[in-house]
């Protein structure tokens, strides 16, 4: 069957390639998924070390990330996440003052002002300026492509923000969804982030995280998917050519041509730009100005527990946000945590023995307890183009789906998809480009 024209080939087995293949394959199309490395999942993957399932990097969603919980339900693993029943963060700092921030029972977009009214980092005159701000957020049109060419630092200090709220409240959410400083981000990418989460449908927000390894609850359970739906999964299949040719569209995969019906391309952007022909896309050269931006996880193994938090933001330190994975890791006894560090270009090229010197006695600050624990492991993993620069400008590089050549499509969080480099948009932009396909292929039939 591999190699018959009839097939979909798609290239990229990450959270992209992964939805548009079960979409295909439940619509009843035969599909080949190509994948260069041994295992699907892309971005977000598991290993093993000394006995724990370690993540590549923590990855969270939320409520309204309806794509991504719906890829989920179709992989049968909607059991192996936490969706918080209402959102709710505490938020620690390094000298013992802490915030929360809750919703409240009221509808959207008022439903976190009393949580910001009484947010215990910010003086209150910042409170009110805040609630100010964010109500001019939510106004903001997110359909004005004048918004990507400003930063969002710009557009918040205009309105009011001084230091004391970009840094407690802003950057905490910016960084963490959009991988960028306040002063990096496009105010364009800011606004789908907070109109769509948290100044929309009150539960949007609520956070959750996933229960089992990315690399079982990801790439395990769509491998097993795609398979049982009659797809093909090709792994360690490095697809180094797009071609259209004289007796249609072919991909090659390992030196050999395989005929294809349409094709999805759902790589990054840098492997995109190589294989897509320039006939196809011919913005295709200006992709490379998409760039990458790093995030560090720092993992710290504890032989006790120094916290009862499930995970927890921090300001005025490096801990951006820490997460406990003691169980998702499989760690017997002790304490697990992750921290999360986004916009990591400070950190990427240190190393560990640097990182640990300013992460370890941070984490102490943040967890008093961690003092009295032993320190059983510590290690650091480095996602260096973990996503996309999502800076001023960004969104008009990101191009549609579809190209000039009707069999072939793109996919990939990093294309248009109206929202950040996430997993929701990745597998929206799945999605998508699954759809476009059934359309040609219809269109095809029927001609
Ligand atoms: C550390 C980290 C933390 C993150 N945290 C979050 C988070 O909390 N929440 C969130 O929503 N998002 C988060 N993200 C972003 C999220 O992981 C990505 O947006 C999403 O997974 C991207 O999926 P994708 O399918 O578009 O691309 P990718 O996952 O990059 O998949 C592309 C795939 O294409 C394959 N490929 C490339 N070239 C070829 C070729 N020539 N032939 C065959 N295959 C090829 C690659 O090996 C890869 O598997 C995080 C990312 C990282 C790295």
């Amino acid at each position: 069957m591999s190699g018959s024209p009839g097939r979909v080939a798609i290239v990229g087995g990450g959270l992209a390639g992964i939805a548009a293949a079960v979409a295909l394959v439940r619509a009843g199309r035969p599909v080949t998924l190509y994948e260069s490395r041994p295992r699907l999942g892309g971005a977000t993957h598991s290993f093993e070390r000394d006995g724990l399932t370690v993540d590549n990097g923590q990855h969270v969603f939320l409520r309204c990330c309806t794509a991504y919980r719906g890829l989920l339900d179709r992989l049968g693993v909607a059991d192996q996440v936490r969706l918080q029943d209402r959102f709710d963060i505490r938020v620690l700092t390094p000298d013992g003052r802490a915030g929360r921030l809750r919703r409240s029972g009221l509808p959207g977009p008022f439903h976190l002002m009393p949580a910001l009214a009484t947010y215990a980092l910010l003086p209150a005159a910042d409170r009110v300026r805040v609630v100010r701000a964010s109500l001019a957020l939510a106004r903001l049109d997110p359909g004005d492509r004048a918004l990507d060419r400003i930063d969002l630092a710009s557009w918040l200090t205009a309105y009011g923000q001084r230091e004391p709220a970009l840094r407690a409240l802003w950057e905490l959410f910016t960084v963490a969804a959009l991988n960028a400083g306040l002063e990096e981000t496009s105010l364009g990418a800011a606004v789908q982030v907070f109109q769509t989460a948290l100044l929309g449908r009150a539960g949007a927000a609520d956070i959750g995280v996933p229960t089992a390894p990315l690399g079982e609850l990801h790439g395990t359970a769509a491998q097993a998917a795609i398979r049982r739906g009659g797809g093909e999964v090709r792994l360690s299949a490095k697809v180094t050519a797009v071609e259209p040719g004289a007796d249609g569209p072919a991909v090659v995969v390992d030196g050999v041509r395989v005929p294809a019906a349409a094709v999805i391309v759902a790589t990054p952007h840098d492997r995109a730009a190589r294989l897509v022909p320039a006939e196809a896309a011919p913005g295709r050269d200006r992709w490379s100005g998409l760039s990458a931006s790093p995030i560090v996880n720092v993992h710290a193994v504890y032989d006790r527990r120094v916290t009862g938090l499930p995970f927890a933001a921090a300001v005025g330190s490096p801990v951006q946000w820490v997460f406990d994975k003691t169980r998702v890791a499989g760690l017997d006894g002790g304490q697990y945590l992750t921290v999360s560090v986004s916009a990591a270009d400070r950190w990427i090229d240190l190393p560990a023995a640097k990182i640990r010197s300013e992460f370890v006695p941070a984490l102490e600050l943040l967890f008093p307890a961690a003092r009295q624990a032993a320190l059983t492991d510590f290690f650091v993993t480095r996602e260096r183009r973990a996503t996309f620069r999502q800076g001023p400008g960004s969104g008009a590089l990101r191009p549609p789906a579809a190209t000039r050549l009707p069999w072939l499509y793109l996919a990939g969080a990093w294309t248009d998809t109206g929202w950040p480099d996430t997993m929701e948009g990745a597998v929206r932009s799945g999605l998508h480009a699954a759809r476009l396909v059934r359309r040609y292929l219809r269109q095809g039939a029927a001609a």
